[in-house]
C-alpha cells in the first residue's frame, strides 16, 4: 500500500495524456531548498509494547515516511514519534508531531464497544477494528501535520488553526489515494470512521461545558458534521447513504458540502503548491490560475531581494530573472511538434500567454 504522489485532479489529467516524460517535471519553486526529511522513532514504551508490535506490523507509519519525503520539500527534519505520554493526545510541538499510544488505545476501545452496539458481540472481526483504528490514526496524523506545515511554510490561515488543521487533513485524505485504491474508498472511509470517533466521543461527554465552547477545537459534534460534509462534498455518489437512508447530514448543511470542499481544496492547492517537491509541466499547465499566482509571488520576493534600488530598477531586475516564456508553455510547443498533445491543448497554451500579456494581441 502506498501513497501515490500526485493529487486526484492531476492523476486524471495525467491518465488522459498517453505518455509522461518524468524527465520533463519541473521544480516549481527552486528557490525553495529541500534540507530536511520527516523521520519515524518510536520511543520505548512500558504500558503499550502491544500497540508497538501491531503499528509495526501494520506498516502505516512506515509506508506514510516516503510518501511524505517524496512529496512536500522541508527547511529542517521533522520527526514523527510514538510515544507514551501519560494522556491520550496527539500533538505538533517544536519540529516533532508525537502520536500518543494513549490515543491509539482509545480509539481501539471506543471503536471495540462500538461495533458491540452495532454489530453484535463477537459478529465483527479484528480485521474491521483495526481498519477504523488505522483510518482515525490517518486523519489524526494529518491533522498534526496540518500544524507542523502551517508553522514551517509559515502559511497564512484565518479560521480557527484547529479547524485548518482538519481542512488540512481532509486534503491529504481525499485527495492523495494510496496507489491500490484508486478510488480512494480508503481515504473516504477514513474520513467517516473520524467522523463517528468524534461522535462517540461527543456521547462520552453529553453535558456541554463552558470550557467545551472555549476551546480552540470545535464541538466534537461540528467535527463530526465537518468531517462528514467534507467526505460527502468530495464524492457525494460514495456517500449517498448519508441522507439517503442514515440521517448523517441535514440538509442545510449537505446542500453547501461540495462547495465547502472545492473551496477548501482550491486553498490548498495554492498554499502548498511552491513547496511542493516537483511537479509535472502537465500540472502547471492545468493549473495556470496558481501559476499566474506563484508567478506573481516570485516576482515580489525578487524586487525584495534585490536591495534599496528604485522601484523602477527593481521592477527590471524582477523582469530579468523570469524568463518570459516558462519552461512548461515551451515544452508544450515540444511535444505538439512532437504529436503528443492536441491542437486544443497548444491553443490553451496560447491562450494563457495571451492572458499574462506575453503575447500581445491588439483587437
Ligand atoms: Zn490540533
Amino acid at each position: 500500500m502506498k501513497k501515490t504522489f500526485i493529487p486526484i485532479f492531476l492523476g486524471i489529467f495525467l491518465a488522459s495524456v498517453l505518455f509522461v516524460p518524468s524527465a520533463l517535471a519541473v521544480d516549481p519553486n527552486p528557490s525553495y531548498q529541500d534540507k530536511g526529511d520527516f523521520y519515524l522513532t518510536y520511543e520505548p514504551t512500558e504500558d503499550f509494547q502491544e500497540y508497538e508490535d501491531w503499528l509495526k506490523a501494520e506498516q502505516y507509519f512506515e509506508i506514510q515516511i516516503p510518501f511524505l519525503n517524496e512529496t512536500f520539500k522541508l527547511p529542517h527534519d521533522v520527526d514523527i514519534i510514538i510515544a507514551e505520554c501519560g494522556e491520550a493526545n496527539a500533538y505538533y510541538f517544536q519540529g516533532q508531531i508525537i502520536m500518543c499510544y494513549e490515543f491509539i488505545n482509545q480509539t481501539d476501545y471506543r471503536f471495540a464497544n462500538y461495533f458491540d452496539i452495532v454489530y453484535g458481540e463477537g459478529n465483527w472481526t479484528t480485521e474491521d477494528l483495526n481498519y477504523s483504528v488505522i483510518n482515525v490514526i490517518e486523519n489524526v496524523l494529518y491533522h498534526e501535520m496540518g500544524h507542523a506545515l502551517i508553522e514551517i511554510y509559515e502559511l497564512p490561515t484565518t479560521g480557527p488553526e484547529e479547524s485548518v488543521a482538519d481542512q488540512f487533513s481532509a486534503f491529504i485524505l481525499l485527495e492523495f489515494p494510496y496507489e491500490d485504491d484508486p478510488t480512494n474508498s480508503i481515504g473516504q472511509d477514513a474520513m467517516t470512521d473520524t467522523a463517528i470517533d468524534y461522535w462517540l466521543a461527543a456521547e462520552e461527554n453529553p453535558d456541554l461545558t463552558h470550557t467545551a465552547f472555549a476551546d480552540t477545537h470545535a464541538l466534537n459534534q461540528q467535527r463530526f458534521y465537518d468531517l462528514a460534509c467534507w467526505a460527502y462534498g468530495s464524492d457525494p455518489d460514495y456517500h449517498k447513504y448519508m441522507w439517503s437512508s442514515e440521517n448523517w447530514i441535514p440538509e442545510n448543511r449537505l446542500q453547501w458540502c461540495e462547495w465547502e470542499y472545492e473551496t477548501m481544496m482550491y486553498a490548498w492547492d495554492i498554499l502548498l503548491a511552491p513547496f511542493f517537491k516537483d511537479f509535472s509541466p502537465e500540472f502547471l499547465y492545468n493549473y495556470e490560475d496558481w501559476f499566474y499566482q506563484y508567478m506573481q509571488t516570485q516576482q515580489s520576493q525578487t524586487q525584495l531581494e534585490s536591495g534599496p534600488e528604485s522601484s523602477a530598477q527593481q521592477g527590471m531586475v524582477a523582469q530579468e530573472s523570469i524568463p518570459k516564456v516558462p519552461d512548461w508553455v515551451r515544452n508544450i510547443f515540444i511535444w505538439y511538434g512532437e504529436e503528443k498533445i492536441s491542437e486544443d491543448e497548444l491553443l490553451n497554451a496560447i491562450k494563457f500567454l495571451v492572458s499574462q500579456e506575453i503575447i500581445k494581441v491588439s483587437s
